[in-house]
This record gives C-alpha cells, structure tokens and sequence, in this order.
C-alpha cells in the first residue's frame, strides 16, 4: 500500500512509496519541494538536511508562494 505525508510547504499529500523509511528524499507534486522523511509514526516530512549550505540559516523566513 503507498502511503503519503503532509507536505510542509503547501500542505498537498505527498507520495513516499509503499515501504517508507526515515531519511528517503521525496518530492512534492504540488509545489516541486524537495523532502526527507523524518519520522514514521505518523508519517512526516521536512526538509532535507544540507550539510553545504551553511550560510543559508538566515533565510529560513523568506518562504515565497508560487
Ligand atoms: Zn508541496
């Protein structure tokens, strides 16, 4: 059975495949968002960790809406 998750940006479920596991990458139909599950019960996803881009933190807030 494929499940699904919330995706964080635009709210859309989000197919993850019939056998999730914490850290597979998915990306969001709706809005294109590229996205790690991060935990299982329940499903959910968020952003993935990027290790190189260090000097981005402070842009976090700047969500733009397509
Ligand atoms: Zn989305």
């Amino acid at each position: 059975m494929i499940q699904s998750a919330e995706c964080p940006q635009c709210g859309s479920e989000v197919s993850v495949g019939s056998q999730p596991r914490i850290g597979k990458l998915v990306e969001c139909k709706s809005c294109g968002a590229e996205l790690e599950v991060v935990w299982l019960d329940p499903l959910e996803l968020d952003w993935p960790m990027m290790d190189e881009d260090e000097e981005d933190l402070d842009d976090e807030l700047d969500d733009e809406e397509y």
